[in-house]
């Protein structure tokens, strides 16, 4: 078994962390330690750290640098009443982040390994653990490709690490429902391409959408499929819901994973939970002209989206090229409610946990 090398950091006063933690925003305090391990075609996995969070030294031919073989996961670390500490479905991550190593050509990284490594680094950094509610450690595994070599092919050496960043709530302002701008200029992901994965070049992809949202007013971007721009596909980094009512019973509609999005962890987790509390679900592909339609007519209650990040977020306003309508009033309505305290109350230890989902250190 692979063991750690432990380089520790100089630490930062109980003072300095106590001022960053008071409101770290999203993804610009990083704690003291972070995690590296390293492979070759030749060894397999070798050199598993825990060091100080600095600078990386790289060739400046690294091929991550330049064909974009990069891949990552993004999971949270929450503080437990009890003065625990817990992941969320840390296991689902480390599947998935080697889903995405496969279709980039990149090797695997064992599942055991990746949990290693997440622990390794949040037991060193544990006084950063934030406790405040709404607060959380977000963690950033990821992977580059490090051949310093300027050919097309995959490279024969990575680099895996995690970093560690404390973090408030996404969205400045909390529960308070968003508006979209649905993109027709630009698609995130087409079929055959990187969509179901976690990868760098999707998010270079979406950043100009991203900021035509903004332009237009928005706080997010909500994609359509590349072929027929018809279908309602995801957020920039969230999965959508769309809440209707059967007959007195909430029914939650939800794109499949139809290869060109990626498969959230949250949207499993609300899947389930939805079952759970005796909602219906479908997954089906979903029109843009169904989603206005159905809010023009009051017929769809709720529209939400979700994602490690922000958890649940109540979508209130979408605006378009040819306008802007909205769901409900652009009120949160009860289903976006429920389903939030359901999954945040297992996050953090406030609610009964059915299916064994948090991983939970004293
Ligand atoms: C990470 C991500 C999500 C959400 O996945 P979670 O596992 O729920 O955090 C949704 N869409 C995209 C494009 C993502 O990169």
């Amino acid at each position: 078994m692979l063991e750690f090398d432990i380089v520790p950091a100089p630490r930062r006063s109980a003072e300095e962390r106590a001022a960053l933690l008071g409101d770290p925003g999203f993804g610009r305090v990083f704690t003291d330690h972070m995690v590296t391990i390293r492979y070759a075609d030749t060894k397999g996995w070798y050199d598993a750290r825990l060091v100080p969070f600095g600078p990386l030294s790289l060739s400046p031919a690294t091929a991550a640098l330049h064909y974009g073989q990069e891949i990552f996961e993004g999971l949270k670390a929450y503080a437990m009443p009890d003065g625990g500490v817990a992941l969320f479905r840390p296991e689902a991550n480390a599947r998935r982040l080697n889903a995405t190593a496969v279709r980039l050509a990149m090797p695997e990284l064992p599942e055991e390994l990746f949990l290693r490594a997440v622990w390794t680094l949040v037991d060193a950094d544990r006084d950063w653990v934030p406790t405040r509610p709404g607060q959380s450690l977000y963690l950033r595994p990821f992977m580059i490709a490090t051949d310093p070599f300027l050919g097309v092919r995959p490279s024969s050496e990575y680099l895996f690490a995690v970093i560690a960043s404390p973090a408030g709530s996404y969205f400045a302002g909390g529960a308070k429902p968003v508006t979209v701008w649905v993109s027709e200029d630009y698609s995130r992901a087409a079929p055959g391409g990187t969509g179901a994965v976690k990868t760098a070049a999707n998010y270079a992809a979406s950043l100009l959408a991203q900021a035509q949202a903004q332009e237009a007013g928005c706080d997010q971007v909500v994609f359509l499929d590349a072929v027929e721009k018809r279908w309602i596909e995801e957020s920039g980094s969230m999965n959508l819901f769309f809440v209707y009512d059967d007959g007195g019973v909430p029914l939650l509609v939800t794109p499949p994973l139809n290869g060109s999005i990626l498969p959230g962890v949250t949207r499993d987790s609300v899947l389930r939970l939805a079952e759970h509390l005796g909602y219906g679900v479908a997954e089906r592909p979903y029109s843009q002209a169904e989603w206005r339609a159905d809010a023009e007519s009051g017929k769809l209650r709720e529209t939400f989206a979700c994602g490690t990040g922000v958890v649940i977020t109540s979508i209130g306003t979408a605006r378009t090229k040819d306008g802007e309508f909205t769901i409900a009033g652009a009120t949160e309505g009860p289903v976006t409610s429920t389903i939030r305290d359901a999954i945040v109350g297992i996050q953090r230890g406030l609610a009964e946990d059915p299916f064994g989902w948090s991983r939970r250190r004293p």
